[in-house]
């Protein structure tokens, strides 16, 4: 296992144990987000709690966030260098393929400032777009 998956979690402070370190190396490798199931699938060896426990933890500590894509499903991303222990700066677009049903981040497509009335406070806010992605339109 290589020492810059360490590095990453250790910088989270996060303690990088062997299911950790696997679960890290396969969200690098992912175009799209994903979900329990697939890592379930991709690490066939680690049980479904350890799998889940271990999403919890890297999103407590700002490694991925979660998007709902209105389905069901919750879906988890890696994020961006600014995230941190308990607070995410995700405000980016996600986007959904209604073709080969991947959700990718759209990182460089920042969501919309609102001009919110002053006595409401924003916590989270989340920009699904569904279309046809560029794999698929090939
Ligand atoms: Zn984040
Ligand atoms: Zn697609
Ligand atoms: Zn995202």
């Amino acid at each position: 296992m290589s020492m810059e998956l360490e590095n990453v979690l250790i910088a989270k402070q996060v303690n990088p144990t062997a299911v950790r370190l696997l679960v890290l190396e396969y969200l690098l490798k992912q175009k799209a987000a994903i979900s329990l199931s697939d890592l379930e699938t991709e690490l066939h060896r680690a049980d479904r709690v350890t799998l889940y426990r271990t999403l919890k933890t890297f999103e407590e500590k700002g490694i991925i966030h979660t998007i709902k894509d209105g389905t069901e499903v919750t879906k988890y991303a890696l994020c961006q260098d600014e995230c941190n222990n308990g607070l995410h700066s995700d405000m980016h677009i996600h986007f959904y393929c209604t073709n080969c049903k991947e959700l990718y981040c759209l990182p460089k497509v920042q969501i919309p400032k609102l001009n919110l009335p002053d006595d409401f406070n924003l916590q989270e806010m989340s920009l699904v777009a569904r279309g046809i992605c560029k794999n698929c339109k090939k």
